[in-house]
């Protein structure tokens, strides 16, 4: 059975500052978070931890 989203958590997308590829998606429950999401993560287009920042999924 899949599960009904809540209306407070919210699917984003992580985009590389680098390349501008969005290559993570995770999930951010409005209610917690306010502020945007920023993350050191591993890109494979750079081959390297850049930078990545919420945006929106679509
Ligand atoms: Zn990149």
């Amino acid at each position: 059975m899949a599960k009904k989203k809540k209306g407070n958590v919210e699917l984003v997308a992580l985009k590389c500052e680098e390349c501008g590829r969005r290559n993570y998606t995770t999930q951010k429950n409005r209610k917690n978070i306010t502020a945007k999401l920023e993350f050191s993560k591993y890109c494979k287009f750079d081959r390297k931890h850049t930078l990545h920042k919420e945006t929106k999924v679509k």
